[in-house]
């Protein structure tokens, strides 16, 4: 029996670790990445608690040196998917009525793996499969991924909190039930921490979750799965089922018991399954949750009082970091024509001194980008900048994919700032900037505004106070995240709650009480006390 009232949690976010050489955690991330490279390994599909090979195979590959397998995994069919369908209803009802407390505590638990013995493992497993450098998997991974677990249970307390007004003779409760049914939890390539978010998060309000895990980072996220059952989740909340996403989309959204969608990745992979829901509508028993996160077309503008040096860090950081592969990177920027004169040269220079290449070697700014298909849709884009008469390729434009799919840092300038890519997603290391006259900034502020259907995030660059709140009140619904004298990428947990509205999703905030939310359906009871 439980009848203790629970203190509040406190959340702190968790540091970021430096490795530096020959330090500890530096010795034990290259220990785990000497054996993620040297054990080949076999990635079962987990149902139930119970591991499942189907044979039918995908391979897990290094991006920056692609003729490296690093193990394979097991893609479920329709079968597994509808043995995964039962075992989340199966697992429903005890899960359900565990005690909040003690359901968070899982999580509490594997922040806390997460945060020592197993950061080394996550960390690795990120590095090698989404080809991200060592910094760049530790503020993921690490410190992302604990942040999401223990803010979630923070937040998870306070909307417990949160109850009605009672009167002398009526008491009002509201309970927060789950959703009945199971979610369908898909993840991205580019964050492991999202990744674990996208399941734990409606798992820890008690849902349980089916977890189709994107392709190519089938690895990490079985990282990320292992964390979970190590830290003692129960069998059946989460089911780990990768594999071909139609085959698997086909027998989920057409489940009766669909109760939830938790999306992170593109618009039209958002729409499409959107419109699937809406074709299968009058087929299931609660009208399911849709929450998804999706692409971005990031802006920065600087007006003519930006600091020269913060625009430059924010333009290069917000743009290349992890190979422009954040849903947030910059890849537009409008620049007033006295910034432009004064900054270009600088920018070129440094630029032009990222270092590209194996994310093992400390130096290394950029890896590559994450497989065939994406390195295929960036140099398209690239080779069509190199041949319009529109624009220019500032620095960088090379690519080249024989060891690994690597893309130089470019920047394409342009006079027309409807030019393709100032408005199409690119999701890779290339940013259009267009130079405007100081005198328009207005003009510049409502063409921003216009030129993109999607609304993730975007920074304006400004010393000027009045640039900046005119900025804010123009640009009001053109991002879900705004940046003042800083770059558009980086939301921590807990400070900067991360979405986007328009296409670039439907803006329900990662990691926040906003988010939890939406995975409760909460029953009210009244109770009359005073009896006639
Ligand atoms: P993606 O849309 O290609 O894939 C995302 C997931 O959807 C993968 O697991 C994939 O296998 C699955 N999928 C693909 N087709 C499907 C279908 N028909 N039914 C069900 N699932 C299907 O995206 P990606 O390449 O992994 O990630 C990059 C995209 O994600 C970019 O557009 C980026 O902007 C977006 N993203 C957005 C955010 C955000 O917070 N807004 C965060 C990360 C990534």
């Amino acid at each position: 029996m439980n009848n203790s009232v629970i203190n509040e949690l406190n959340f702190k976010n968790e540091p970021v670790i430096k490795y530096l050489p020959k330090s500890r955690e530096r010795m034990e991330l290259e220990a785990e990445l000497y054996r993620i490279k040297n054990f080949y390994i076999d990635i079962p599909l987990i149902i139930g608690g119970k591991e499942i090979r189907t044979g039918n195979k995908g391979l897990c590959i290094i991006p920056h040196n692609h003729k490296k397998v690093i193990g394979e995994y097991h893609k479920a069919g329709k079968e597994e998917v509808e043995l995964a369908i039962n075992e989340a209803l199966k697992a429903k009802t005890k899960w359900e009525e565990m005690p909040w407390e003690h359901k968070v505590s899982i999580f509490l638990r594997a922040a806390e793996l997460a945060a020592g013995t197993w950061r080394a493992k996550l960390n690795a497993a990120t590095m090698l499969t989404q080809s991200k450098t060592c910094r760049q998997a530790e503020i993921d991974s690490a410190c992302e991924l604990i942040d999401f677990f223990r803010y979630n249970a923070y937040c998870i307390q306070q909307i417990y909190n949160e109850q009605p007004l009672s009167t002398k003779d009526v008491w009002n409760r509201i309970e927060y039930r789950p959703l009945e049914g199971f979610i369908f939890a898909v993840s991205p390539f580019n964050f492991t921490s999202i990744a674990g978010n996208l399941c734990a998060s409606p798992a820890m309000a008690g849902n349980t979750i089916l977890w189709k895990p994107a392709s190519t980072t089938v690895y990490s996220s079985y990282v990320v799965y292992k964390l979970f059952q190590e830290a003692g989740l129960p069998d059946g909340v989460i089911n780990f089922i990768p594999g071909n996403s139609g085959e698997i989309s086909d027998t989920v959204l057409s489940s009766e018991h669909l109760s939830g969608i938790h999306f992170t990745g593109s618009t039209k992979v958002f729409q499409d399954m959107w419109t699937a829901v809406g074709n299968n509508i009058t087929n299931y028993r609660t009208f399911p949750r849709i929450v998804g996160e999706t692409g971005g077309k990031n802006y920065i503008i600087a007006h003519a009082s930006a600091d020269r040096k913060s625009l430059i860090e924010g333009l290069i950081d917000g743009s290349f970091e992890f190979q422009g592969q954040k849903c947030s990177a910059a890849s537009r920027a409008y620049i007033a024509k006295s910034v432009w004169n004064e900054i270009k040269d600088t920018l070129i220079k440094k630029v032009s001194n990222i270092k590209v290449g194996d994310i093992e070697e400390i130096d290394t700014y950029m890896g590559a980008v994450i497989d065939n298909k994406s390195y295929d849709s960036i140099a398209k884009y690239i080779e069509y900048a190199k041949n319009s008469s529109d624009a220019e390729i500032l620095i960088g434009g090379e690519h080249d994919d024989r060891s690994g799919y690597f893309v130089n840092p470019t920047i394409i300038l342009t006079e027309n700032p409807n030019f393709k890519t100032m408005e199409e997603e690119i999701f890779g290391p290339v940013l259009t900037i267009f130079i405007y006259d100081d005198l328009n900034y207005s003009d510049i502020l409502k063409l921003c505004n216009n030129t993109s259907k999607y609304a993730l995030t975007g920074s304006i660059f400004a010393k000027d106070r009045y640039a900046i709140e005119e900025a804010e009140k123009e640009l009001v619904h053109s991002a879900g995240n705004f940046y003042v004298n800083v770059k558009p990428t980086g939301a921590v947990v807990s400070q900067q709650p991360f979405g986007g509205s328009r296409l670039s999703g439907t803006n329900d905030k990662a990691g926040s009480k906003f988010n939890l939310i939406r995975w409760m359906s909460p029953r009210v009871i009244k109770e009359q006390l005073h009896i006639k």
